[in-house]
């Protein structure tokens, strides 16, 4: 693999291929990348739309535009299991007083199905909490799950089971975890429960034990607790993708395991939750570490959903990150070249995919609150 920043060698050759001229600005800016870790996608057969639809599942890469999607399917040589979803639409991001979202407004929209101010998690814009579809799923019996790969006081895990007006109140937001009633939680950031990083003498493993959740801390525990469970597998965030192996993609199929054991079928939010991180830090090559990590994760996902029929498999996005361009690679050669002009979020609409029963209704351009409404619909 190569990552080359201001690759003017490679930029020369690339200049070569193109016949313009090979030291650029705009050429010499490119970061080059390959994966040595390639995948085949999934064959799965779709259950048809008018299928009864028990379970929801909702995943998000946060900060994954249609941009980083289009870079990871060249790095995969033309495949991704993106590719196996019939339905897609576009998902406006912005939220009520900024142009520009942060993924606690954007997730939340997601999560309550209702735009909100920048840096709240599951609260309107009057800083009222409103409960998610998560609680919504709950009331109706339904068991319900979150599987991340970032820390728990991360904006996104929060949008879906805590409420603060502002993100970083994120020892309000880790407390909140201990009633948030989600029966399967797996993630990062035990660093988050105690006071390594709270600013209080509180506990709040040992508060969630007390309230009758099983604490996990290590894979091998996930894989053997029952609900409720929280698994906090890491200090902070998750390891990165090329050094985690398949944690998080057991972690979600734990949960999966675990959730669908239930009468009244589920819901469940899956994040890539790090796609964001590297994003901002314009490393190309752990972003897409993390983006393609994501993509088997729903290859496993999809697997799973066309064994059991009743599944709708919802992945979106909150916002893009980097403004990031595609200028140059091939497919032979799994090579992108790209350049990002921003280490921020920023406004373009992003995409959607909808596969299982009840997929066709996303379809067209819409908010991300009206997005969070249609995939409510189907939680009865
Ligand atoms: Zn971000």
């Amino acid at each position: 693999m190569i990552v080359l920043v201001a690759a003017a060698v490679l930029a020369a050759c690339k200049g070569k291929d193109t016949g313009k001229a090979a030291d650029t600005e705009e050429e010499t800016a490119l970061q080059y990348y390959q994966t040595d870790r390639t995948y085949d996608i999934v064959d799965v057969v779709m259950p048809p739309v008018t299928n009864e639809v028990r379970n929801v599942i909702i995943m998000i890469g946060d900060g994954m535009g249609l941009e980083q999607v289009s870079c990871a399917w060249v790095l995969n040589h033309g495949k991704l299991n993106f590719d196996n979803f019939p339905y897609t639409g576009i998902s406006r991001t912005w939220c009520t007083n900024e142009l520009i979202t942060d993924s606690g407004a954007g997730g939340t929209a997601l999560a309550i199905g209702q735009k909100t101010a920048y840096s709240c998690v599951g609260v309107a814009a009057d800083s009222t909490d409103v409960p998610s579809v998560l609680v919504k799923a709950k009331e109706l019996g339904k068991r319900t799950g979150i599987a991340v790969t970032c820390h728990f006081a991360d904006a996104t895990p929060c949008d879906f089971a805590c409420h603060n007006e502002y993100r970083y109140n994120q020892d309000d937001l880790i407390a909140d975890y201990v009633e948030c009633g989600v029966d399967y939680l797996s993630g990062g950031g035990t660093d988050w429960f105690t006071n390594v990083k709270r600013g209080d003498d509180r506990n709040i493993m040992t508060e969630m034990a007390n309230a009758g959740y099983n604490v996990v801390t290590t894979e091998e525990e996930l894989m053997q607790a029952g609900l409720p469970v929280i698994g906090i597998l890491s200090p902070d965030n998750l390891p990165v993708a090329k050094e985690r192996g398949d944690l998080f993609r057991h972690s979600v199929a734990r949960g999966l395991d675990l959730l669908s054991q239930g009468d009244k079928g589920f819901v469940m939010m899956i994040e890539g939750s790090c796609i964001d991180d590297w994003l901002h830090g314009n490393d190309i090559e752990k972003a897409m570490e993390e983006l393609l990590d994501f993509d088997r994760t729903i290859g496993d996902v999809l697997e799973w959903a066309a064994k059991d029929g009743h599944t709708l498999v919802v992945v979106t996005a909150d916002h893009a990150t980097g403004c990031l361009t595609l200028q140059d690679g091939n497919l032979e050669d799994g090579e992108i070249g790209v350049h990002f002009a921003s280490e921020s979020h920023n406004g373009i609409a992003v995409p959607v995919y909808a596969w299982g029963p009840g997929s066709d209704r996303f379809t067209g351009i819409k908010e991300n609150a009206e997005w969070g409404q249609i995939i409510a619909s189907f939680v009865k």
